[in-house]
């Protein structure tokens, strides 16, 4: 972006709320179940059909919006948007719109370093649409089970001013739904979904720029991707004379551009109006102030915790938050065995690799007590790091403790000065010009016999011992 210029990006985030049932009927909300069994009079927009509230829906909306500091209004209003498509059943969908239940929040993001808040213009709720599956040969279905699942939607204030930020504060947001146990932060699976609103303006300009729309990408790096080449390619209509047109446009991954899906002309008019089916939404205090209670630590503090309690980095600290699970495994193995740091370096190092996470679930390849048990092994002289790392190894999807492992494979750390010794006068002899030229001063080559030693005894011997060894038989 040129110095022009600067670009303002606002988004819109509708999450999939994780209530068991749907938001104004009790069909089941289960991912994957055969298309239409998942349907009722009510989802299905049958005539006569009536909407209850979901009241689960409603508890995780709200600490959705106090967990983003929004403010709480005790008596909000559903409204319908009136579309028609062809997974629309009722030919509306039941929102929010001039009266959302919460407003005015803001979420704090970090971003190259810096921090910055971003402002919530509004949370509220609403019920998702069915799906089209063109996938079915040589024709098309409407699959309800989804129609009537509980959406949240987030709309942020246009505070972001590049791709970058654009990307982390969808990041921070994810965590924060996951955290709840609002949403499973699925983007691929479209449970967590966005709209970037894109435009720019000259420095200095208060005025917003006209906006596009970015539908529906499903990667935070289409996110970050999307944004950037639509803030050049406005960019290179404002320099060229031209104006910004405000329409809806959709990210082509292959061509790595955006693309026009609609013009303003054809937006659609919703003609809003209160839903006449649904009473007010009242929200008492009492039960706002116990959802407030049940919002718990949310990952910045987490964050901040681990770095100022635990006193590990506040990389370690970002990595091991950045799953729900992961961070409990974390401060549960670092309770167990004492020390945060060496736990959190282990984890990093060594477990993570191994760890698959599906949306709010994690396969975890140990337990925080194996993990504990055999840093501890190291810390008492019984393993080597090195052989702390095999019998990790071959701890991996068992359940067995580590000392189980040290004795089946029969390995020990040897801390036997004797046997030690024999080893190192062993590399002594093998190596006689070496150990002629560090007798004569060339103190590098110590770590070439550390490393023999090392060898010869398959990183079995106790590292502290193998260094006094080597300083007594070569007299240096
Ligand atoms: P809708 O998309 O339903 O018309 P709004 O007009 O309230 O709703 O805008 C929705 C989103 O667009 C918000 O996230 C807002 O921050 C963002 N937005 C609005 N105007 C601009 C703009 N000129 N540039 C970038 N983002 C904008
Ligand atoms: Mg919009
Ligand atoms: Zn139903």
């Amino acid at each position: 972006m040129s110095s022009v210029y600067e670009a303002v990006i606002g988004l819109e985030v509708h999450a999939q709320m994780l209530t068991r049932t749907k938001a104004f009927c009790s069909c089941s909300t289960a991912f994957g179940a055969p298309p239409n069994t998942q349907v009722c009079a009510t989802c299905l927009g049958l005539p006569g059909a009536l909407p209850v509230l979901n009241a689960e829906a409603v508890a995780m909306a709200v600490r959705t919006a106090l967990a983003l500091d929004c403010t709480i209004r005790s008596r909000s209003r559903f409204a319908r948007k009136n579309y028609f498509y062809p997974d629309l059943p009722k030919g509306y969908q039941i929102s929010q719109f001039d009266e959302p239940f919460s407003e005015h929040g803001s979420m704090v993001i970090d971003v190259g370093g810096e921090t910055k808040t971003a402002r919530i213009t509004r949370v509220h709720m609403e019920e998702d649409a069915g799906k089209n599956l063109h996938d079915r040969g040589d024709r098309s279905i409407v699959d309800l089970n989804r129609s009537g699942v509980p959406l949240v939607e987030i709309v942020g204030e246009p505070d972001l001013r590049s791709g970058v930020e654009a990307a982390e504060y969808l990041r921070t947001l994810r965590e924060v739904l996951m955290t709840l146990g609002v949403n499973d932060g699925n983007l691929e699976e479209g449970s967590f979904r966005c709209d970037a609103n894109v435009s720019i303006r000259r420095v200095g300009q208060e005025k917003l720029g006209t906006r596009v729309e970015l539908k529906n990408i499903n990667s935070f790096r289409f996110v970050q991707k999307g944004i950037e080449h639509e803030i050049q390619r406005q960019e290179a209509v404002l320099s060229a004379g031209g104006t910004v047109v405000q329409e809806t446009r959709g990210w082509d991954e292959k061509t790595g551009s955006t693309f026009c899906l609609r013009s303003k002309e054809e937006a659609q008019d919703y003609r809003y109006f209160p839903e006449p089916d649904l009473p007010e939404l009242v929200l008492t205090d009492d039960f706002v102030a116990r959802q407030r209670q049940s919002v718990g630590e949310l990952p910045r503090a987490k964050r901040k915790r681990f770095v100022e309690t635990l006193s590990i980095t506040a990389s370690a600290s970002q990595v091991l938050t950045s799953h729900p699970k992961i961070a409990v495994f974390f401060e549960e193995a670092a309770k167990l065995h004492g020390d945060a740091g060496r736990v959190a370096n282990f984890i990093q190092s060594e477990v993570l690799r191994d760890v698959s996470t599906r949306g709010l679930e994690a396969d975890l390849p140990v337990s925080a007590a194996q993990v504990a048990a055999l840093l501890r092994l190291v810390d008492q002289g019984t393993l080597s790091g090195k052989q702390a790392k095999d019998v990790y190894g071959k701890m991996v999807r068992t359940d067995k403790a580590p000392e189980v492992l040290v004795a089946e494979l029969g390995l020990q750390q040897v801390s036997d000065v004797e046997a030690i010794e024999a080893v190192v006068s062993g590399v002594i002899a093998a190596n006689p010009k070496q150990a002629e030229q560090l007798r004569a001063g060339k103190m590098g080559l110590f770590g070439f016999f550390v490393g023999q030693v090392m060898r010869e005894t398959k990183g079995a011997a106790n590292p502290g011992m193998v260094n006094g060894a080597l300083k007594r038989l070569l007299e240096v």
